[in-house]
């Protein structure tokens, strides 16, 4: 199969179907050895100093990982993505953009993914038959999300990598699904993680630092039992069609929309306080505020930029922010005893 790149999350089932192999190319990104390389070269042809590192990074990507096929998210991810495809194109790279709907309705939705097929060559019926396909890999994917809440005895990072990595199924979904199927065997052997641990959310993009995040996290004696976009990367909402699927996957619409999600997250997982991250000159940044507005438990708002390990400066703050809940859970505690 001929790879195609992907920019975040689309339809991959329109490619697969099309005879692609769907790469997140964000994933290629941080799972290169020297990530740092790969923004170097985007900085080189010109990219701006201040403009977020995934973008560069997915440039560097396209042009040293030799991608010639790429799919560019221009709408319901990344406005910077719009310019990304112009500067692929000049160097004569396929940039084929793809652009999610302004709202969550399979009506709506429905036009893109043909559209979409259309472009690579192939039907929505056959995109449909790689749905059944895909669905035991998805299924996977979320069930490994309720033992990490749940039964608790999956980490955070495990977590994380394995439902962002369900964007592209790491360019294999049958050997994705064997080895999630595996891990799942192997996580009904563990002892659980101890009951009385905090229990943190992660919203916002996927961090730079996500492999020094989860273990620094789970050192402090807390863990992570809702990775939000993560989550939605394995599209918890099937639907009976793609177009039900694409349309609730919140990621690519309003806040408000991930806000419901996130949530009735918070409130079923008994969460205690939330990560935001940001990424630096993101406009999704400025979501901040709405979500501090609206989450009812302590927020610590972290930002990366090219970094792709935890500074001291962050760690002082996740150190001191996990300090803090536990202690109002202790006075909480104390007072209850009290009374
Ligand atoms: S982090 Fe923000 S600016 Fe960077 S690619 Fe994602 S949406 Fe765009």
């Amino acid at each position: 199969m001929k790879k195609i790149g992907i920019t975040t999350t689309v339809p991959v089932e329109v490619l697969i179907a099309a005879g692609y192999q769907p790469i997140d190319l964000n994933n290629v990104l941080v799972a290169d050895p020297d990530p740092g390389r790969l923004i170097t070269i985007a900085e080189r042809a010109g990219f701006p100093l201040n403009c977020c590192s995934w973008i560069k990074g997915i440039y560097g990507v396209c042009l040293d990982y030799g991608i010639n096929d790429v799919i560019c998210v221009t709408s319901g991810d990344c406005s910077n993505t719009i310019m990304l495809m112009e500067t692929l194109k000049l160097k004569s790279l396929n940039a084929v953009p793809f652009a999610y709907p302004d709202s969550p309705y399979p009506h709506l939705m429905q036009p893109k993914l043909e559209e979409l097929a259309a472009t690579l060559g192939t039907t929505l019926e056959d995109a449909d038959k790689v749905r059944d396909e895909l669905k035991a890999a998805r299924d996977l994917a979320l069930k490994l999300d309720e033992l990490t809440w749940q039964q608790n005895t999956v980490s955070g990072w495990e977590n994380h990598l394995w439902l962002v990595s369900a964007s592209d199924f790491n360019g294999d979904f049958r050997k994705y699904r064997r080895e999630l199927q595996g891990l799942l065997e192997a996580c009904s052997n563990r002892q659980p993680y101890p009951a009385g641990q905090l229990r943190l959310a992660y919203i916002g993009v996927p961090s730079v630092y996500a492999r020094e995040l989860y273990p620094f996290i789970e050192k402090h004696g807390a863990r992570v039992v809702f990775n939000e976009v993560q989550r939605q990367f394995a599209l918890p909402g099937p639907g009976k069609s793609l177009a039900e699927q694409y349309s609730s996957y919140t990621y690519p619409y309003s806040i408000h929309e991930r806000l419901r999600d996130i949530k009735t997250e918070l409130n079923r997982r008994q969460v205690d306080g939330v990560i935001h991250y940001v990424q630096a000159f993101c406009h999704r940044g400025i979501g901040d505020i709405i979500f501090r507005d609206a989450i009812d438990l302590p927020v610590l708002t972290l930002e990366g930029n090219d970094d792709f390990f935890l500074n001291s400066h962050i760690k002082t703050r996740i150190e001191a922010f996990l300090d803090m809940i536990q202690r109002s859970r202790q006075r909480k505690y104390s007072q209850a005893l009290k009374k």
